[in-house]
């Protein structure tokens, strides 16, 4: 909503303070803070009071950036950008910046306090940010996607730092956006590998750290089948929305381990093949450039169809790895399987979540099965603080046992108070990181 202030000309000369007055105001009333939407289930189970919810959804920090930078014939830009600092009880904020044309304050609140519940699920010492910067990096040439991380360092360089706020790896920010990070906010606060996570292998980055999330995604459902005494992965159906660095590890990894992917969809695609599509045939033909290869829907080892139809082809499990939001209440009406294992942050609306619980449809949650991406980055933070190396087995067996033990934590309480995982995750992180809040102390 707007707000419009005539000021008396007399007044004129109070301008600046009057500024302050009516940011002071605007700011009090409009204290946002993330939409309980899921986690009120957990709160009523662990009946806490509504002032020890409010301040546990509010975050610390929100703030609007606007990066300027020229582009490469001439022109300036303004992009926007957001970072919310969601909670740092446990430790440092952590979270990478999503790029992406639709991303809003709204959504980067919500991702932001979802890290903190994720982080403490998972036992790592972090606290929960996210940022995002409204570009299609599609559009940009690499110079300019460059200036635009670069800008972005310089703007935020005060409020991070490796015991302050951690950026890594989200949506369209790989090794290659990490790698400028450290190299521009090592220029402002000197050699600083430890600020960022996610950097390339040959940059202080880890071992593992890049197929993490998809890995992680196949752990979960390793535990998941063992719990729910339904065998191996091998021979079990799966279909997987997205395929870009998290959907296609995780694809591979299902599939070395005997896993059927009979459907797969990104925004440009789908395509099926009831017998399991050759996964690394379908990845050397993404890598490859149009119009010989490119799109999942030009493979020619399936049956190519809309991305909209993937959803409803049967499976056993259903991966959403594509981004936010993507299972809506209509979609979740047409799934086709017994479990869906969110490997995307937040792939499920509240309704979505709902209509699977309806449906019989088991739902491990982001909390858990998104989880790889951040625990690794947990272990690339601890390397870079000592300059050491860890062997590749070193990191995932960390990531194995991490992973097996949240899942045990998790499904323990899950069926001790008879909820949904979900909301047995979401128990697990709040009642956390609201020890940490009672052992630190309010003052
Ligand atoms: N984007 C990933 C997540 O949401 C990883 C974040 C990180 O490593 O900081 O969990």
């Amino acid at each position: 909503s707007q707000i419009v202030i005539v000021v008396p000309e007399q007044a004129c000369s109070y301008l600046p303070q009057l500024a302050c007055l009516v940011t002071h105001l605007v700011t009090e009333h409009s204290q946002s803070h993330a939409r309980p939407g899921f986690l009120r289930k957990a709160f009523d189970l662990l009946d806490y009071p509504e002032r020890l919810q409010r301040m546990l959804l509010t975050p610390r920090r929100e703030i609007h950036l606007n990066l300027v930078i020229t582009l490469d014939d001439g022109e300036i830009a303004t992009f926007n950008a957001f970072r919310v600092q969601h909670d740092n009880t446990r430790g440092p904020y952590k979270g990478g910046f999503r790029m992406e044309p639709t991303v809003s304050m709204e959504e980067v609140r919500s991702l932001a306090s979802l890290m903190t519940w994720k982080t403490a699920v998972l036992d790592i010492p972090f606290g929960g940010a996210k940022g995002g910067v409204q570009v299609d990096p599609k559009r940009l040439s690499p110079r300019e996607l460059e200036r635009l991380t670069r800008k972005l360092v310089q703007q935020t360089k005060s409020m991070m730092g490796p015991f302050v706020d951690i950026p890594g790896p989200e949506i369209s920010s790989g090794t290659q956006i990490m790698a400028w990070f450290f190299d521009e906010y090592s220029k402002f606060k000197g050699f600083s590998p430890a600020a960022v996570t996610g950097k390339p292998v040959y940059l202080h980055g880890s071992y593992g750290r890049e197929y993490a999330t998809g890995r992680g995604a196949v752990l979960a459902i390793r535990e998941l089948l063992k719990y729910e005494h339904e065998g191996r992965i091998a021979n079990k159906e799966f279909v997987i929305q997205g395929f870009g660095n998290v959907g296609s590890w995780a694809a591979e990894m299902l599939y070395v381990r005997g896993g059927r992917i009979v459907a797969i969809a990104d925004k440009t695609g789908g395509i099926v093949n009831e017998m399991g599509l050759d996964i690394m045939a379908l990845k050397r033909h993404v890598k490859a450039r149009p119009p010989f290869g490119g799109h999942l829907n030009t493979f020619p080892g399936g049956k190519p169809v809309k991305p909209s139809e993937v959803v409803s082809v049967p499976c056993d499990i259903f991966i959403p790895a594509a981004t936010s939001g993507t299972i809506t209440a209509d979609v979740a009406r047409l799934l086709q399987c017994k479990y869906v294992v969110e490997v995307a942050n937040q792939p499920l609306t509240p309704d979505a979540d709902q209509i699977c619980g309806e449906r019989g449809i088991v739902v491990v949650p982001d909390l858990i099965s998104s989880g790889g991406g951040v625990a690794v980055s947990f272990f690339e933070w601890v390397q870079n603080l000592q300059n050491l190396r860890w062997e590749e087995e070193e990191v995932n067996r960390r990531l194995d046992r991490l992973m097996t033990d949240a899942f045990a934590a998790v499904w323990a309480l899950h069926e001790d108070k008879r909820c949904t995982l979900r909301t047995a995750a979401f128990m697990r992180g709040l009642e956390k990181v609201t020890q940490a809040h009672i052992n630190r102390g309010f003052d």
